[in-house]
């Protein structure tokens, strides 16, 4: 089948062609800065996507131009279908990928190379087990570490993704870089962003700059290398000179990329939002239980698609925790 790239442009001329779907709106964690401490209104179980409507979805975007898909929640291996969505997935012509609180990945190492599965990103906040636990309100940290450790020995990329706090964890990531000494991850530093629920305060966020004035207070600046970023990459990529690993940066708040965006997500419940800022969703899923055509639904919500930050184009905007009201906490798009 010839593939109509059109309905995945934008009117700025952005070609989507990563989609990320989120698998469920459950975690096995309860990170503070993803999930209010009341938990959220689920969807009802029935409107939940079942594994052949992610499929159809899924193949619908692939049939249009969709090279990549990731898979995210929620944590997206709490579902009891997961493997089989993997498997699934794993017959279409894309780039497979993962991101993963890591608790549950020694269940399914077997499953991910099957699937073709490279690459993995973990989210682990803190090297400090306390410290984790109490970001993450469960006490994981053992068993996360030591699936980091069989994912790397049994040779996946692995991507380790802390989320920045100041006053929490900004006091490790020099320790996160060390990591980096014996280890061939690449660490990748997150600007804390605003969603529904999370408490954020521009105080609390730790920007790109605070975190490179850190990095060259601690190493020499001929040490600090920068290396090339992957095309579409939303992280500037560092490294220290003799190091296995690599560090990077997603400044989604001080330096949004929103130029290159080519990503599109499909939350749990079918919706599709076209920027992870916006608060406005497109409907896929009852169409699709209709049996009606879901292209022109898709072509319009890319239509819609602002050039910034769902619209907020400058700072203040994006500043003012009122423009993210009515967005919806990340635990259930899936960042
Ligand atoms: N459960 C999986 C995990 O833990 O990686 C996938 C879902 S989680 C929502 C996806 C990513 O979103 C994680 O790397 C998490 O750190 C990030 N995230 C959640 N809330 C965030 C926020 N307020 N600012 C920046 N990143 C956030």
């Amino acid at each position: 089948m010839e593939k109509n790239l059109n309905i995945l442009k934008d009117t700025f001329g952005r070609q989507h062609n990563y989609l990320r779907i989120s698998l469920t709106e459950l975690c096995n964690l309860r990170c503070t800065y993803c999930m209010p401490a009341e938990g959220i209104q689920l969807s009802p179980k029935s409107n939940i996507m079942t594994y052949d409507e992610v499929f159809t979805i899924a193949k619908t975007f692939v049939d249009h131009g969709v090279t990549k898909i990731r898979l995210t929640g929620g944590e997206p291996l709490v579902r009891r279908d997961a493997d089989v969505i993997l498997k699934q997935l794993a017959t279409l012509p894309v780039e497979l990928s993962i991101t993963t609180n890591a608790v549950t990945v020694d269940r399914f190492i077997d499953t991910f190379r099957s699937c073709g599965i490279k690459s993995i990103n973990v989210s682990l906040d803190s090297l400090d087990a306390e410290k984790f636990n109490e970001i993450t309100r469960r006490n994981d940290f053992d068993k996360v570490y030591k699936n980091i450790q069989l994912l790397i020995k049994e040779g996946f990329k692995v991507k380790l993704n802390a989320v920045l706090i100041k006053g929490f964890n900004d006091n490790e990531i020099i320790d996160f870089i060390e990591l980096t000494k014996a280890l061939p991850v690449s660490v990748r530093f997150i600007e804390f962003m605003p969603f529904d629920g999370n408490k954020w305060d521009k105080k609390k966020m730790v920007s790109y700059a605070e975190v490179m004035d850190q990095v060259y207070n601690a190493f020499d600046k001929k040490d600090v290398l920068r290396i090339a970023d992957a095309p579409n990459d939303t992280s500037r990529n560092y490294k220290i000179e003799g190091y296995k690993g690599s560090f990077a940066i997603i400044s989604s708040v001080t330096n949004p990329f929103c130029d290159s965006c080519n990503r599109i997500r499909l939350l749990a419940n079918g919706r599709l939002k076209n920027c992870l800022f916006s608060s406005a969703e497109s409907d896929l899923l009852t169409p699709l239980r209709e049996g009606k055509t879901i292209e022109p639904i898709i072509k319009k919500a890319i239509q819609a698609k602002f050039k910034v930050r769902s619209g907020m184009n400058t700072l203040e905007e994006f500043n003012d925790p009122k423009r993210h009201a009515q967005n919806r906490s990340m635990i259930t798009i899936g960042g």
